[in-house]
């Protein structure tokens, strides 16, 4: 069996892991949450970081903290994980879902600016939907699979509508545009640390921010509220989103080996993009000029893909679709969904993510790309 992408745990994991058992600090004190945040926070170039029990308790909490209120909208990719928008859910907040580029696999820039430019209205600075006058508050760009939309662009329509951005860069840590990493263009930056995530902490998740009043709020609602060092007072209703000791000790040892980790990843990918580089009908994920990709999960776009994806099963490959797009699933039927073609269906049914553990072996790779081409 050839995984997908599982964990590389070849560092420091058991040692730093041993030293929390050894000194009985386990739980939601100790001293490496703060060392894995200082890490994460340097690794990505933020002032702050705080970290929390997943990436969607960062996304949540990121929301609420940009002034996400019940029945504001939020505008994030039609194609994305769910997560995204539960947390955008847990706000009693709606998405409007916009469609994503057939290339990319990212949120349509140009589709966004035709959807600001047409469907909205700025009424003293508060951007409204026209059709029902209720507020838009923030953007949430996914970095789908890594990869980035032009955050330049989406950093200026964010100013021009008064917009605050939320980044759900849970899948791209060590990505960067023009230098700048992934997570560091809004006011917000979530990271996941699952097991599935380039780097992880079996769960976990960070946010990364610029504003240390936001970053002392953010640290203050995942940790429940208490406003009195040793008395049970609470000034609000927080959050048990916390990351234990125990998980950032294996954070801090996987934070060391992140950036061999990508450099594994990038070869990964640069071994597919040669052995399966100009077969009729097989596309590539595009990046745009500037964008350095951590190249975390290698995905391929062709026609015959779920055919594809039986064949590796049945090889002993692992293999995943992407997902389902958001307008698709019941829950989300009734949002708004801003396409002309829907390209998100055409990009869900053609594309498909292939074995790219950062251990997998040149055997491994040539057997999977021998499944796909034969
Ligand atoms: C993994 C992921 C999340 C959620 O992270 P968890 O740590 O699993 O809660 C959110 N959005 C996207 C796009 C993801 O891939």
């Amino acid at each position: 069996m050839i995984p997908l992408s599982i964990p590389s745990l070849n560092g420091n994991e058991w040692k730093y892991i041993k030293e929390c058992l050894d000194t009985n600090w386990v739980s939601s004190v100790g001293s490496y949450v703060t060392l894995f945040e200082e890490k994460v926070a340097e690794f990505v170039g933020s002032k702050y970081a705080v970290a929390t029990s997943n990436g969607t308790a960062a996304l949540h909490v990121s929301l609420l903290l940009s002034g996400v209120e019940k029945n504001d909208y939020v505008i994030v990719p039609n194609i994305t994980f769910i997560a995204s928008i539960n947390s955008i859910k847990y706000c009693n907040a709606d998405p409007i879902l916009i469609d994503v580029d057939s290339e990319t696999w990212q949120l349509d820039l140009d589709l966004l600016e035709q959807f600001l430019k047409e469907e909205t209205v700025l009424d003293k600075g508060t951007l409204l939907y026209k059709k029902n006058k209720r507020r838009i508050k923030c953007m949430m760009p996914v970095h789908v699979l890594g990869n980035m939309c032009d955050m330049v662009k989406m950093s200026d329509l964010a100013d021009k509508y008064g917009l605050k951005i939320v980044e759900d860069a849970t899948e791209s840590l060590g990505t960067t545009l023009n230098g700048q990493s992934s997570g560091t263009f809004g006011e917000f930056g979530c990271f996941s640390f699952n097991g599935n995530k380039i780097i992880t902490t079996g769960g976990g998740g960070i946010i990364v921010t610029d504003n240390e009043m936001l970053a002392k709020k953010a640290k203050h609602i995942t940790t429940q509220a208490k406003s009195d060092p040793l008395e049970y007072v609470h000034d609000e209703i927080g959050f048990n989103y916390r990351l234990v000791n125990i998980l950032a000790a294996m954070g801090v040892a996987q934070m060391e080996q992140l950036p061999k980790i990508i450099e594994r990843k990038k070869e990964i990918a640069a071994f597919y993009y040669d052995a399966l580089g100009g077969i009729e009908g097989l596309e590539f994920q595009k990046i745009n000029k500037g964008t350095d990709v951590n190249q975390w999960l290698f995905t391929i776009k062709l026609d015959d893909s779920r055919a594809i994806l039986k064949k590796l099963i049945h090889d002993k490959i692992q293999a995943r679709p992407f997902w389902v797009p958001m307008n698709q699933l019941r829950m989300f039927k009734d949002d708004i969904y801003y396409n002309h073609y829907d390209k998100s269906d055409q990009v869900y049914k053609s594309c498909l993510s292939i074995p790219c553990s950062s251990g997998i072996t040149d055997m491994e790779l040539d057997k999977v790309v021998r499944a796909i081409v034969q």
